[in-house]
């Protein structure tokens, strides 16, 4: 299966940062077929897609949509550009390069869930894309795509951008809305979900950016169409974003359940140095660590759960031999000791007491008891904690651990290990 390009055009074409750019492409022909839909029928058409929520959890986008129950008031689309995964590079160029691929998308999603108000929600070093982003939404406004009835239809919606201060934390949908409202961002315990009460307690539909930058391909080839483009169940196309010690690192669009040994040797162009593959971390640091012989699989939701990972935000790690495991679980460690929000005592102690044991082993003072600690550790924050932040740092040190269990015991007893 080859490269495409539908989310990725901006690679081939010149111009999307314009709506003159947007509309020389066909642009907001996929809304103007949206809105002659009910919106019923037009949520129906985006469930036949299959298209699992592209921000790593993978819930599908049109069931996502039906859960908003009627009701007059305010109703609000949070997109989350948040897009803190480690390793993650990929939401940032759909909103800096196809900024009304994005807009159109959640134009669609407004008139499908009755939506009143977007709220695009970005990290708080993304500030030069707010800036460029809105200029997009001004210039939609101004040709009449956002505000008051827009192309005749009878739908009110408009957008704003909110920057976030950059925590990991705020990726979490309810940590998000939390800085939406102004408050430092802490998860909320669920139920409710944010579709019944979200944003200022209103029903709101948080969605990724991918996700909906993907509602303009839908609409153009029907729902069942886009399925076609996946694997059965996870439809459609995606990006990946490939980094680390790989010659080709960079964003490629394929169609979901694509090799991942394939996209590394092939599109990837194979291990830099042309040394040996060591490990390869699938969809961001949350994600369980695979090792060569691991690689065979699908890049699809359920085919790396097969494999005992997770797509995640399909932005595979590489790593080459001569890598420390030591460090990268070090690394990992440290960055979720720091983000934690410090609400769930198993997470908040436990994070910290990771970074610390691994820091010890690293400087010389572990010893091999540390290595069932971390185990244990790992294993008292896993489904013990209010959102799955706890999850994200315990499932892959404990698979760093478990599979290179021989690179912590060789560090313990040799008295430390050298840093990268
Ligand atoms: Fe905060 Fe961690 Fe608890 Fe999530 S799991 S709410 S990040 S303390």
């Amino acid at each position: 299966m080859g490269a495409t390009r539908h989310l990725l055009r901006w690679q081939v074409s010149k111009g999307l940062g314009t709506l003159e750019g947007h509309l020389a492409t066909g642009g907001f022909n996929a809304l103007k077929r949206a809105l002659a839909m009910a919106p019923d029928a037009l949520t129906k058409e985006v469930e036949k897609a299959h298209l699992r929520g592209r921000g790593g959890a993978g819930f599908p986008a049109g069931v996502k949509w039906g859960f908003v129950p009627d009701s007059d008031g305010p109703r609000y689309l949070v997109v989350n550009a948040d897009e803190g995964e480690p390793g993650t590079f990929k939401d940032r160029y759909l909103l800096s390069e196809d900024p009304f691929q994005l807009i159109e998308g959640s134009l669609v999603a407004a008139w499908a869930a009755k939506l009143t108000r977007g709220i695009v929600y970005l990290r708080g070093e993304f500030k030069a894309i707010a800036r460029e982003f809105e200029g997009a939404l001004e210039q939609a406004r101004r040709g009449g795509y956002l505000g008051h009835n827009i192309l005749g239809s009878g739908l009110d919606f408009d957008m704003e951008v909110c920057l976030g201060a950059g925590a990991y934390i705020c990726g979490e949908e309810t940590a998000l809305l939390e800085s939406v409202e102004g408050r430092p961002g802490r998860p909320r315990l669920k139920p409710p979900f944010p579709a019944v009460a979200g944003a200022f307690a209103r029903p709101t539909v948080v969605n990724n950016v991918e996700t909906l930058s993907a509602m303009p391909l839908i609409l153009g080839m029907g729902g069942d169409a886009f399925h076609a483009l996946g694997v059965e169940g996870d439809g459609g196309v995606k990006v990946f974003g490939l980094s680390g010690h790989v010659k080709r690192p960079g964003l490629y669009e394929f169609g979901m359940g694509k090799n991942l040994r394939q996209f590394i040797y092939e599109e990837g162009g194979g291990i830099l140095g042309d040394l040996e593959l060591k490990a390869v971390i699938p969809g961001g640091s949350s994600t369980a660590v695979l090792l060569p012989d691991e690689i065979d699989i699908p890049m699809s939701f359920d085919g790396l759960l097969a494999a005992g990972s997770m797509l995640g935000t399909a932005c595979p790690i590489v790593i080459a031999e001569g890598t420390s495991m030591v460090e990268v679980a070090s690394r990992i460690a440290n960055f979720y000791a720091h983000e934690s929000c410090g609400q769930c005592t198993p997470c908040r102690e436990g994070c910290g007491w990771l970074a610390r044991t691994l820091q010890q082993i690293i400087s010389g003072a572990g010893n091999q008891e540390d290595i069932e600690l971390m185990l244990s550790l790992c294993d008292g924050i896993v489904h013990r904690t209010i959102c799955p932040f706890g999850e994200a740092v315990a499932l892959p040190i404990a698979a760093i651990v478990k599979k290179f269990r021989h690179e912590f015991e060789e560090a313990i007893a040799g008295g430390g290990h050298d840093n990268l």
